[in-house]
């Protein structure tokens, strides 16, 4: 007797829970798994879209870093995270390329996830140690071509942008580097500065600072068309490189269970940080920007993550680049 009655206060509960979770949320922090190191792209952004999102939601929202194996540990780590959206996670274009680039990824990017919606389209640039000998990207292309066993590579493993970036640019030469993988593009940038690798190809929200500081070389920027913040630097495609193009998105994902209105509180939340101003600046200074509304919706996320991995799976295949 006394067991089914708390059998059906357990299903009351149950079924009143998600509800009351949803009107209270969030009555404590949120953790944002960024899944690279700290001070890099990722991490920048994401720490001013968490800033602006705290003060909308009332809540602190924190950023942890969970880099290794390319984003694939940290994104594994919100996949089987508790769906109350108490941890979410931002990561990039790396959601999809990882689901060829993997033979076993512990979590389906497509499915494991409540997507939130996207953030941000970041350019990439191709950046040297600052006495690399080549002055513009002709140069740099002959150099690495007459040298590939004297060249390193820098990236932030299988999975990472930089890792995307410079596959293209090895396959658009024709010519295997030495890579060095990083939990990050930070440390990554650590080494470049300080001429221990020679190369790398990361996002502007991670090289600006360094391009216009004189700490590094920059030869080109990955996208069709010039970044305002860095005017001088030529597209691949105005370089003689078309091939190399890629503009890293980034979303933000609750994982997959969690509550329709919760994940609605967090999308509203994440809007407001579209709008901020100091968001809005602090992008622009690193070339980029908020994505339109429209894209910073749920649907229009789950949508482009599955459009994304069909694009890049023939590309990685053809590239012959996997991990385990
Ligand atoms: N975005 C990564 C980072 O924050 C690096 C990468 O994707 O290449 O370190």
């Amino acid at each position: 007797m006394r067991f089914s009655t708390l059998a059906v206060t357990a299903f009351a509960l149950a079924l009143g829970s998600a509800p009351a979770l949803a009107e209270n949320f969030p009555s404590r922090p949120v953790t944002m798994v960024v899944p690279f190191s700290a001070g890099g792209p990722t991490d920048t952004v994401a720490r001013l879209v968490a800033q602006s999102m705290s003060q909308t939601l009332g809540q602190q929202v924190i950023v942890e870093n969970v880099g290794g194996a390319g984003g694939t540990i940290g994104a594994g780590r919100v996949a089987k995270a508790d769906p109350d959206g108490y941890t979410i996670l931002l990561h990039h274009i790396g959601q999809a390329t990882s689901a060829t680039l993997y033979r076993k990824l512990a979590y389906d990017p497509k499915t494991d996830f409540a997507p939130i919606g996207l953030v941000t389209d970041v350019p990439m640039t191709i950046v040297a140690k600052k006495d690399f000998p080549a002055k513009d990207l002709k140069e740099l292309v002959a150099y690495v071509k007459a040298n590939p066993d004297k060249v390193t590579l820098a990236n932030a493993g299988v999975g990472a942008a930089s890792h995307l970036c410079g596959m293209l640019f090895m396959q658009a030469l024709q010519t295997p580097l030495t890579t060095v993988p990083y939990k990050g593009t930070g440390p990554a940038m650590n080494d470049l500065v300080g001429g221990q690798v020679d190369l790398m190809c990361d996002q502007t929200t991670n090289t600006t600072g360094q391009i216009k500081g004189g700490a590094v070389k920059a030869y080109a920027v990955t996208t069709p068309t010039r970044v305002a913040s860095l005017p001088d630097l030529p597209t691949t495609r105005e370089a003689g490189l078309p091939g190399v193009e890629v503009a890293v998105w980034h979303g933000l994902y609750a994982p997959k269970g969690t509550p329709d209105a919760v994940v609605t509180k967090l999308n509203a939340a994440l809007k407001v940080a579209l709008k901020d101003a100091t968001v809005k600046q602090r992008f622009a200074e690193l070339g980029t920007e908020p994505v339109a509304e429209a894209r910073a919706t749920p649907k229009a996320l789950g949508d482009f993550v599955g459009t994304e991995i069909d694009r890049w799976r023939p590309l990685i295949q053809a590239a012959g680049v996997y991990a385990d």
